[in-house]
C-alpha cells in the first residue's frame, strides 16, 4: 500500500508519494523517498473534510489547489505528533453513528464545509458535497433541460459511448458512476451536470467525422466531470445558502433559483475550467493509449463548417478562451488505437433510430 496519494490540483489524478515530517515543514517526495515532490509549510497546513468520520481526511496548503490523502494510520498518528497543525489526524474516529442519523450528519457537514469554501474563496471543497445530492440537482437538470425531446434508445451505441465514459472517469480516479443521456436531435452540443450525468445531442454525434471527435468531445465532458466544475460553478453562482436550500429542500425550491434553463447558464464553465477540461481529456485519451486529436479536430471541422456555431457559448462551446486557441493547446497527433471500434461507431451513428420506429404489427 502507498503511503500517501498526492493530487496536485490540476489534473485528478492521484500519484503515490511519500511523506515526512521536516523542521517546520512536511515534505512530500516520490514513493521511493528520493526525489523532493513538493515542501508545504507547516503554518500553511490545513487538514479539511470530516475528521470525526473520515478515516483520512485530505491535506492541503492554504491558498494551493493540490492536496494529499495520508493513507497509512501509523503514518497520520506520527505526523499529528510532530506537527501541531496535523493533529485533527491523529484524533480517534467518533464510534458508528446509526444509520439513521447519517444524512442529517451529512446534511451538516456539506453545510458546514460549503461555507468554508467560501470563506477560503475556493471551490476546492465542492467534491465533499454529498454525491447523493449532487446526483438529485443533476437528474432535476437534466429532466428540465431534456423536456419533452425524445431519448435515442440504441442500446449498442448507449453501451459503447457509456463504456468509454467510465473508462475515461475511473482512469482519473473518479469514484463514482457516469451516466450518459443522448437526446435526440440538437443543438450541436454536449453538458456535464452534477453528479456524473451528461447529455449529449444526437446531432452532435451525425456531425463528428469520425468516432475520435466524439470521443475527444466526450473526454473533455469528462475533464469537466472528474473536477467538479459543474458543482463548483452553481456554488459560485448562486451562492452556497441558496444552493443548498435548494438541494435540502426536495428541489421545491428550485424556482427561486431558476429553471434547467438558467441553471445551465449558470455552470457555463468560464476560462479556467475550460482549458482543465481540455487538457484532461488529452490526458485520459493518452493514458487509456487511444487516439487524442479528436478534441482540436471537433473544433476545426466545426469552425470551418459554421462559424457560427461556434459562439453557442455554452456546453462544449463554452469558449471564453477562442476556439482557435483551445485547438492550439488540444492538437495531437493521429496515433493511438481508435476511440471506438468500427462496429462501435456504427451503432453510435445508429443510436437514434429505432427511437421514433412504429411497433410492428
Ligand atoms: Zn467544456
Amino acid at each position: 500500500m502507498a503511503a500517501a496519494r498526492y493530487y496536485d490540483g490540476t489534473l485528478a489524478i492521484a500519484r503515490e508519494v511519500g511523506v515526512r515530517a521536516g523542521s517546520h515543514e512536511l515534505i512530500i517526495t516520490d514513493s521511493a523517498g528520493t526525489a523532493v515532490v513538493a515542501r508545504w509549510p507547516a503554518a500553511e497546513l490545513v487538514v479539511l473534510g470530516d475528521t470525526e468520520h473520515e478515516k483520512a481526511p485530505p491535506v492541503m496548503r492554504r491558498g494551493s489547489e493540490a492536496r494529499l490523502v495520508i493513507e497509512d494510520a501509523e503514518l497520520r498518528r506520527q505526523l499529528a505528533q510532530l506537527i501541531p497543525a496535523l493533529a485533527p489526524l491523529g484524533r480517534p474516529r467518533a464510534r458508528a453513528v446509526p444509520r439513521i442519523a447519517l444524512f442529517g450528519a451529512t446534511l451538516a457537514a456539506a453545510v458546514g464545509l460549503f461555507w468554508l469554501a467560501v470563506d477560503v474563496g475556493s471551490s476546492i471543497l465542492a467534491p465533499y458535497v454529498p454525491y447523493d445530492l449532487q446526483h438529485r440537482l443533476g437528474n432535476s437538470v437534466a429532466d428540465d433541460l431534456v423536456g419533452k425531446q425524445p431519448l435515442c434508445q440504441g442500446s449498442a451505441g448507449l453501451f459503447a459511448i457509456t463504456v468509454l465514459a467510465n473508462r475515461l472517469a475511473k482512469a482519473a480516479d473518479y469514484p463514482h458512476p457516469i451516466e450518459l443521456r443522448v437526446v435526440k436531435g440538437g443543438p450541436v452540443n454536449a453538458f456535464t451536470l452534477p453528479g456524473g450525468i451528461l447529455i449529449f445531442y444526437s446531432d452532435l454525434i451525425d456531425k463528428a467525422r469520425d468516432g475520435n471527435e466524439v470521443a475527444g468531445v466526450l473526454a473533455h465532458e469528462i475533464g469537466h466531470v472528474v473536477h467538479y466544475h459543474a458543482i463548483k460553478g452553481l456554488a459560485r453562482q448562486y451562492g452556497v445558502e441558496q444552493l443548498l436550500k435548494a438541494m435540502t429542500g426536495g428541489f421545491s425550491d428550485l424556482g427561486t433559483i431558476g429553471q434547467g434553463g438558467s441553471l445551465l447558464l449558470a455552470m457555463r464553465n468560464g476560462r479556467s475550467f475550460e482549458r482543465d477540461a481540455d487538457a484532461t481529456g488529452v490526458a485520459l485519451l493518452h493514458k487509456l493509449g487511444l487516439r487524442a486529436d479528436g478534441i482540436a479536430g471537433f473544433f476545426q471541422h466545426m469552425l470551418d463548417d459554421q462559424p457560427r456555431d461556434a459562439a453557442a457559448l455554452i456546453g462544449i462551446w463554452s469558449s471564453h478562451p477562442p476556439t482557435a486557441e483551445r485547438i492550439a493547446a488540444t492538437r495531437q497527433p493521429a496515433t493511438g488505437t481508435p476511440a471506438f471500434s468500427e462496429a462501435e461507431w456504427k451503432s453510435l451513428r445508429a443510436i437514434c433510430s429505432g427511437t421514433n420506429s412504429q411497433p410492428r404489427r
